[in-house]
């Protein structure tokens, strides 16, 4: 898993840290919901590879609302496409 973020507080950089170099904040909180957006995220490819775009969508939709990232972006977004193809 790959977590590159900035601090909620000073926006240092930070990846894979639980407290901030520059600032000390805790980031542990931050990283459990980007873990957690990042196993929906896996979730909704392994339900675009069954073929369920409508259970993808809905996985790939509840991340961003957990942790926007633009690869979470890209996925609500191809998972919407597939499923409008469909009907
Ligand atoms: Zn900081």
């Amino acid at each position: 898993m790959s977590v590159d973020h900035h601090c909620p507080v000073c926006r240092a950089r930070f990846r894979g840290a639980r407290v901030c170099s520059r600032c000390g904040a805790d980031l542990g909180p931050l990283m459990g919901l980007a873990a957690r957006a990042w196993r929906l995220r896996q979730q909704a490819r392994q339900a675009l590879e069954r073929g369920d775009c409508v259970r993808a969508l809905g996985l790939a939709s509840d991340a961003q609302h957990v942790h926007r990232t633009p690869n979470g972006g890209s996925l609500q977004l191809l998972s919407a496409w597939l499923h409008a193809g469909r009907r």
